[in-house]
């Protein structure tokens, strides 16, 4: 099916009418007397996604229809591309959470689109207080290449990403094999040593996972991995931009020294989506979302329980303070983490890329979504 539609360019902010035909982009157009101040936009991306709205699915109940459910009210926010992350469990949960979502793709050729992969968090994590965040550390052991493997085959192929800490013995090898096996690694709730991170690099790692977060509270002031991979060029950095996991100052600072390098992602969990109000966590017992959408637990207001806010929200967030641009925080949300996916894919709004984008209201400080287009179908319309 042929069809366009017209707004301003979400960068140039000039009139253009965008052409779709099969799926993609087939031209983009310049036109005149465009009144309305629509933005087209790329879709969004989110490497990392817990769950949404009510549905989590590390959460052994979590059904195919509910992996469906999450992708349309994703796509409701814009997300027309998103990783579900399954973390550190036993192996029967990870693989049974795995089996659900590839299920669930294989099942639904749109929400087969629109999971391009699955993120596996842990459980090749650091057990260290700090780094080891709420990942249960009873199921936190060393790099097992055989049951990633068995892993995998649950997926059939579909995990695309593995956060894992180089600081076990055998890591290196490890990761040569899966970067081979063409999953990408990144590091995340790490405690190893500048060293380790050096040759984990050198073995093919290429992400570092929420820097900054999963994080000792205290830690040498020169010589950590905080540094060590903010310093290191070769590899990407995720990171939570919600206004409550970073502060302003160390994002100004990721955002500079990893420019050109840098992905949004939200680490969304079940929370995001809903009212404020108390709600019981499968970690952590009793939380709170209060109306900013900060999530606490209960017993321990100061400390966050995870991320509720979806990436447009992050977006919002990083215009609002002037962190950035909102052409460059789109970007980072979506041509951004194309692009660490797959250098030579064609990303953005330009023609023959995947017609998947989104038609946005800018107004005061509020970001509105009236359309999302998911692969050239219209999966979401105010
Ligand atoms: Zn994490």
């Amino acid at each position: 099916m042929d069809y366009s539609i017209e707004g301003r360019h979400y960068k140039t902010l000039v009139p253009v009418r965008v052409g779709i035909t099969g799926g993609l982009i087939s031209k983009i157009e310049e036109i005149n007397g465009c009144d309305n101040q629509t933005l087209i936009a790329p879709g969004l991306v989110d490497l990392q996604v817990n769950g949404f709205q009510g549905i989590d699915f590390n959460e052994a109940h979590t059904t195919q229809e509910e992996v469906r459910q999450v992708t349309q009210s994703l796509w409701d926010v814009g997300v027309t591309t998103y990783f579900p992350t399954v973390i550190t469990n036993s192996d029967e949960r990870i693989s049974a959470s795995l089996h659900t979502i590839s299920a669930a793709c294989s099942n639904d050729q749109l929400v087969n689109q629109t999971v391009k992969g699955i993120h596996l968090e842990g459980p090749f994590i650091s057990k260290d207080p700090g780094p080891l965040g709420a990942h249960p550390e009873a199921y936190v052991q060393g790099p097992n290449w055989d049951l990633f493997c068995k892993w995998q085959d649950k997926a059939e192929g579909r995990i695309k990403l593995l956060t894992m800490s180089p600081e076990w013995p055998g890591s290196v090898d490890f990761i040569r094999k899966c970067v081979e096996s063409g999953v990408k690694v990144a590091l995340g709730h790490t405690a190893a040593s500048p060293l380790q991170i050096k040759e984990a690099v050198e073995a093919g790692a290429s992400l570092s996972t929420h820097l900054g977060n999963a994080a000792h509270v205290m830690l040498p002031r020169h010589t950590n991995y905080i540094w060590e991979q903010l310093a290191n060029d070769r590899l990407w950095c995720s990171c939570i931009a919600d206004g409550f996991h970073l502060p302003e100052a160390v994002l100004k600072i990721v955002f500079r020294v990893k420019s050109g390098k840098c992905i949004l992602v939200s680490d969304s969990t079940k929370f995001a989506g809903l009212d404020e109000g108390s709600y019981q966590s499968p970690i952590g017992g009793e939380v709170m979302l209060d109306s900013q959408g900060r999530l606490s637990l209960k017993a321990y207001p100061e400390l966050l329980a995870g991320s509720a806010k979806p990436l447009l929200d992050c977006i919002a967030y990083l215009v609002r303070t002037k962190l950035l641009s909102l052409a460059d925080a789109l970007e980072m949300a979506s041509i951004k983490p194309c692009q660490y996916l797959n250098p030579s894919a064609i990303p953005g709004l330009s023609p023959g890329s995947d017609a998947d984008l989104m038609l946005l209201n800018q107004k005061n400080e509020s970001l509105t979504v009236l359309k999302v287009i998911k692969s050239g179908q219209l999966v979401h319309s105010v």
